[in-house]
């Protein structure tokens, strides 16, 4: 089975409310839908996280489709890790995971049609019966975020995640109130890069008083030591977020022993095949790994949701993210947690129905205005 054609469409995925984390706010986010077809009639769906204006994506989309056409499907490992050094992906493998991973998650989603089954069962079989999510709380004020988290662990979510980096007062004030709403949920704060080591061992020093389950990425990506550093100081537990991407990242993060959490998405590892990687090379180093979210669809969740159920060393609290966007591009699975949990998928490969009205408007989001959607 060849490949014969890969479509790739820029989509505009807009978010119901403002989406604030500590870079700045979202108002959408830019994705590319992946379609490849098969010279038998299959089409494989994915999805590659973009950034506005998506046409880079798109293009590296298309320069490595030219060289897939015509190659076996079924070459996963050596197409993708082919493409990977073409031109200037070499330079920057960072971007080529995030353009890549939608294309594998596409050719895993054909591969397990033509077999039957689902992509868990092709990538070493579910571990568990369900993976555990966490309720992402939203709001711009202290008051919308203590309801939003309310209704979370009302929801019955263990896991309760809120965003800081907004300021050291504003911090303060949420993170109190929304444990105050949660009582003795699990609560975990995410900084995104926001602190230098001095400002994170401050901050960490005044929000230990939460007694947050860790602190996720306090200090800049760049840096492995920063977090180190951090992490010998502080008493609380720290995840590495954007300081990691490729397994030779979780290697050293490993290594240096910088985190106690690997936060991690197929998109920044470059493929379900390496998000199998880098998480065996944590489970070596007795470190668990929970999955990432960018602004992304379902089609992206449901990827990684058959990743979470073959992942062994997965932490509960895992991050999705389709629940905040105004209208989702996917018709089935239903992939809203209960309790947190989304149980197991069964149909053959990623068992994706897409909503073709939903990706119709959502290309006309895009079109109508590329540069939309931050401040
Ligand atoms: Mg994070």
């Amino acid at each position: 089975m060849k490949i014969a054609g890969i479509k790739t469409t820029p989509l505009a995925l807009a978010f119901k409310e403002p989406y604030h984390w500590a870079g700045r706010v979202d108002y959408a986010a830019a994705v590319v839908l992946v379609e490849v077809e098969t010279d038998d009639g299959l089409t494989g769906i994915g999805e590659s996280v973009a950034a506005f204006p998506a046409e880079g994506t798109v293009a590296a989309l298309q320069g490595v489709a030219a060289l897939f056409v015509g190659e076996p499907v079924f070459d996963i490992e050596r197409l993708i890790t082919g493409a990977r050094h073409l031109g200037s992906f070499n330079h920057t493998p960072w971007s080529a995971n995030f353009v890549l991973a939608g294309l594998e998650m596409a050719l895993w989603d054909i591969l397990g049609k033509a077999a039957g089954w689902p992509v868990h069962r092709l990538l070493g079989g579910a571990v568990r019966d369900f993976v555990d999510y966490f309720g992402f709380v939203q709001g711009d004020t202290t008051d919308e975020l203590a309801d939003d988290a309310r209704d979370l662990a009302a929801a019955g979510y263990d896991v309760i995640y809120l965003k800081v980096g907004r300021g050291e007062a504003a911090d303060l004030r949420n993170t109190a109130a929304v444990r105050a709403a949660i009582g003795d949920r699990r609560l975990r704060l995410d900084a995104n890069c926001a602190w230098s080591v001095a400002e994170a061992i401050h901050m960490i020093a005044r929000l230990g008083a939460f007694e947050p389950d860790w602190i996720e990425q306090p200090t800049p990506l760049s840096s492995i030591a920063a977090m180190r550093q951090v992490k010998e100081t502080v008493g609380v537990p720290i995840a590495a977020d954007q300081a990691v991407f490729t397994p030779a990242d979780v290697y050293e993060i490993c290594r240096q022993r910088a985190a106690d959490v690997i936060v991690l998405s197929p998109h920044e590892a470059g493929g379900l095949l390496a998000f199998g990687k880098a998480a065996a090379i944590a489970e070596a180093a007795g470190v668990p790994v929970c999955l990432h979210g960018q602004g992304v669809s379902g089609i992206t969740d449901c990827a990684q949701h058959h990743l979470g159920l073959r992942t062994a060393n997965l932490t509960a609290g895992n991050q999705i993210m389709h629940q905040l966007l105004v209208e989702d591009l996917i018709a089935a699975p239903d992939l809203t947690p209960v309790r947190g949990r989304v149980g197991l998928l069964e149909k053959p490969g990623l068992g994706i129905e897409l909503d073709r009205d939903a990706v119709r408007r959502a290309a006309e989001l895009y079109e109508k205005d590329k540069r939309y959607h931050h401040s």
